[in-house]
């Protein structure tokens, strides 16, 4: 999670959010922050940018065994990606109560209609990664 926090503030002008992905030994697969502003892309998110260089990095859209770990609870999108890409483990620090698809307005990665559920490890260093987000919007 240090090591999400502090790949989230790539861009000045987009949200603070870093997501890693460590492959099933634990090495780092992927690293990315939030480039919805850098990029103009409305699906910029950390998350999708991290399972995209993830894919690419392994050659293969699968990816079991795999954990995410992002600063923030995931959104619709960005749970339904991680879904499909057969994360195994999902690990996020602050909680969004606007938009978090983990929990707070859906759940998204528990609903049982859907073929995969990763486990989940919600609120790790969660009071730094709120601080940043709420420094960011203050
Ligand atoms: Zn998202």
């Amino acid at each position: 999670m240090r090591r999400a926090l502090a790949v989230a503030s790539t861009s000045p002008e987009d949200v603070p959010v870093g997501a890693i992905i460590l492959g099933p030994d634990g090495t780092e697969l992927a690293a990315a922050g939030n480039e919805r502003e850098l990029s103009g892309d409305p699906t910029g998110h950390a998350e999708i940018l991290a399972i995209r260089r993830a894919a690419a990095r392994i050659g293969e859209w699968r990816l079991a065994g795999c954990t995410l770990v992002v600063t923030l609870e995931p959104c619709t999108m960005c749970a339904g990606a991680l879904v499909l890409a057969r994360i195994s483990t999902l690990v996020f620090g602050a909680w969004e109560p606007k938009t978090g698809a983990v929990g707070s307005l859906w759940d998204v990665v528990r609903d049982t209609r859907l073929n995969h559920r990763p486990d989940v490890y919600a609120g790790v260093l969660e009071a730094e990664c709120a601080t940043l987000m709420r420094d960011f919007f203050r």
